[in-house]
């Protein structure tokens, strides 16, 4: 039987203009986006029915070559490609086996006041650093739904470094989200933006502050957890396009009677956690310090690194 490749979601067998427009609106707008969903997960996020979810799953994983292996050679060679970005804390780029990696997604969770931002423009500023002085040789997007993007902040960090402020600040495109949806669809315009641009670091400051906001009360947790997923499905997969760092932040909810249980639970749940492949715990320690703890990484083991944050910057503790 010979199959006519498609390549448009559009091209799904019973997917017409709303039905793509709904997968859109959800965040999947490849082949890949779908074909790696669960029924479950994709029906959550679009509305569309179980059963017709698990159809166009198949079709898509099928067309996108979904589920095909790999050797061990191959994947070694990928891995070769990785990239490590340093944190400027010598401590933790050994915690995290070099730097924050590129092709991965890292997540930065913690309470407010834990350093999350901090960690996040630091990197933003070495991210531009040239490769062998622990940078990645590019420029940066931030997803910014807290407006907590702080030039001034970039810039200290800079002149510590001995680079050109203007210069570090011309090359992080800064995109300010209002709402999930706009942060979600922002990650198309970071896409566009990187066709001109070496972009090799992506960040989410924060990445589930405006879901957890919008998404209120038990009933809608799986829609939410849905598109959270897809949303980290089209953050993992630029990293992997363009070998970026990924960097995400979650705050985790510092009253125990709040709507996540435990305080130390990242928002999300497991659904970040299992797409995420670098986790960071961080909690403020004594003396201003910040204790960064490294939780469940697939090859390297549980520890904890200190750091201050000074002026300066990032800086080991
Ligand atoms: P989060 O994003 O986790 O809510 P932040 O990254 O915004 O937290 O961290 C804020 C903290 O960072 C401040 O409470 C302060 O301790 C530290 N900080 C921010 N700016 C500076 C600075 N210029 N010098 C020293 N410490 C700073
Ligand atoms: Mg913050």
């Amino acid at each position: 039987m010979s199959e006519v490749k498609i390549q448009n979601i559009e091209d799904l067998t019973g997917v017409g203009p709303a039905i793509a427009e709904k997968f859109r609106e959800a965040g999947y707008s490849t082949l890949e986006e779908i074909g790696t969903q669960s029924p479950g997960q994709l029906s959550d996020a679009t509305g569309i029915g179980q059963e017709s979810c698990a159809k166009y799953i198949k079709e898509a994983g099928k067309n996108a070559k979904i589920g095909s292996f790999l050797t061990g050679t191959e994947l070694m060679e990928k891995r070769a490609t990785v990239g490590k970005l340093t944190t400027s804390s010598s401590t933790f780029d050994e915690l995290l086996g070099g730097g924050v990696e590129t092709q991965s997604i890292t997540e930065f969770y913690g309470q407010y006041g834990s350093g999350k931002t901090q960690f996040m423009l630091q990197l933003a500023v070495n991210a531009q650093l040239p490769v062998e002085q622990g940078g990645l040789g590019g420029e940066v997007a931030i997803i910014d739904t807290e407006n907590t993007f702080r030039p001034e902040r970039i810039i200290s960090m800079a002149k510590a470094l001995e680079l050109d402020p203007d210069e570090v600040l011309s090359k992080i495109h800064v995109g300010r989200a209002y709402n999930s949806h706009q942060q979600m669809l922002m990650v198309k315009k970071v896409k566009e933006i990187a066709k001109e641009k070496p972009i090799k670091m992506l960040a989410v400051d924060s990445l589930t502050g405006a879901f957890r906001a919008e998404y209120i009360g038990r009933g809608t947790l799986a829609e939410r957890q849905g598109k959270i997923n897809a949303h980290m499905s089209a953050l993992a997969r630029f990293g992997d396009l363009h070998n970026a760092a990924v960097v995400v932040t979650n705050q985790v909810s510092s009253n125990p009677a709040a709507f996540f249980g435990d305080p130390t639970k990242p928002i999300g749940g497991n659904i970040v956690g299992h797409t995420s492949k670098f986790r960071i715990y961080l909690r403020r320690g004594k003396a201003g310090r910040r204790v960064c703890r490294l939780v469940d990484s697939p090859h390297l083991p549980e520890n904890e690194a200190l750091v201050s944050i000074t002026e300066d910057g990032i800086r080991d503790g």
